[in-house]
């Protein structure tokens, strides 16, 4: 058993933020990670050479941080996040899902699949992009190729349908829209959620004509029709795509919430004082985990910074 002060689950921008601002203070830490490599939301979610902004959905821009992240695209962030574990000499264990954790005393234990660790306090940074949104009517198995939940499938020229009003979704319609006949169908009249970079893409696309828009539209059906995705909507119309993109937000992983102690809302977000400790004493939440709808780069920076200068 390996003996740290502090264990931070998940590295994405706030478990690796706050991995770096731990070291800084001169704590033993180890960042566990469950795939085999970091920022899995931008790996799995990101298209590839998407703009990264630093501003993000209208949340705190200012990075009080010691990582220099600065807007960029995928590519620049992603290395921007590795040359901070590497400058700071961050002790990082890929392919270590966290399965559970137990308290022993004043500490805790931690079972990965290869190791077990003990520890003072530990800061789950898991994000909240595991269990994308689904919607709630059937879609047909022989359909799940060409339903997907990110854009990393797509083929070129293909006819697409995006359904979502959020960021996601329109940031997916605004880059396929150059190379593929892009369709956004968001079930409100209009976007209420999009940041002012995005609305004002999805807006000079629609004018253009490089998108159609499918405003007040929702979907009642999906059907097979040959290998291709037949959407029947609530107007009465239906159309053929060859491939759908659901973009309508994901879950917090409540039931990790949950093995750990840590209790939640209604909402299934996690109940958090000033400094970002739950309920279970030396348990801290950072990043879009600690939030209802998700939040931004920065906010997961500053969560690092808010915790490792209580704990310090
Ligand atoms: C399409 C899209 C575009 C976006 N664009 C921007 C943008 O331009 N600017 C911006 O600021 N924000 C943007 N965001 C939001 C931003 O990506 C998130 O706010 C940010 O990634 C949250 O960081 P995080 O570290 O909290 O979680 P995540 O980035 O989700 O990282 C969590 C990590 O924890 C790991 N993990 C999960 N469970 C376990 C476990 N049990 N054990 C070990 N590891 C685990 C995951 O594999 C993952 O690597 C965008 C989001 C999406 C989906």
């Amino acid at each position: 058993m390996k003996k740290v002060d502090l264990i931070v689950i998940g590295a994405g921008p706030a478990g690796i933020g706050a991995a770096v601002e731990a070291k800084l203070k001169g704590k033993e830490v180890v960042l566990l990670e469950k795939a085999d490599a970091i920022c899995q939301t931008f790996v799995k979610f990101y298209k590839d050479g998407k703009r990264v902004d630093k501003e993000y959905k209208g949340h705190d821009s200012t990075n009080r941080g010691h990582i220099p992240f600065e807007d960029g695209t995928k590519e620049s962030s992603l290395a921007t996040f590795e040359e901070a574990l590497k400058a700071n000499n961050i002790e990082l264990e890929l392919n270590s899902e966290v399965e559970s954790v137990k308290k022993s005393g004043e500490n805790f234990i931690i079972t990965t699949p290869k190791q077990s660790y003990e520890c003072k306090n530990i800061i789950v940074a898991i994000g909240r992009m595991g269990k994308p949104n689904k919607p709630d009517y059937k879609i047909p198995a022989t359909l799940n190729k060409v339903v997907n939940f990110n854009a990393n499938s797509v083929q070129e020229g293909e006819k697409i349908i995006i359904i979502g009003g959020g960021n996601s979704a329109a940031e997916y319609a605004v880059d396929l829209a150059s190379k593929h006949k892009v369709t956004l169908c968001y079930r409100r009249d209009k976007f209420t959620r999009l940041n002012d970079i995005n609305l004002n893409d999805v807006e000079t696309a629609a004018k253009e004509g490089k998108i159609t828009l499918k405003l007040g539209v929702d979907i009642s059906e999906v059907q097979d029709e040959n290998g291709k995705v037949k959407m029947l909507f609530n107007d009465g119309s239906s159309e053929v795509y060859d491939r759908a993109i659901y973009a309508i937000g994901g879950s917090t992983p409540v039931d990790f919430l949950q093995k750990c102690g840590i209790e939640v809302d209604d909402k299934g977000v996690p109940v958090f004082d000033a400094h970002k400790q739950s309920n279970v004493k030396g348990i801290f939440v950072a990043g879009d985990i600690a939030t209802k709808n998700g939040a931004s780069i920065v906010v997961g920076l500053n969560d690092g910074v808010i915790i490792n200068d209580y704990l310090a």
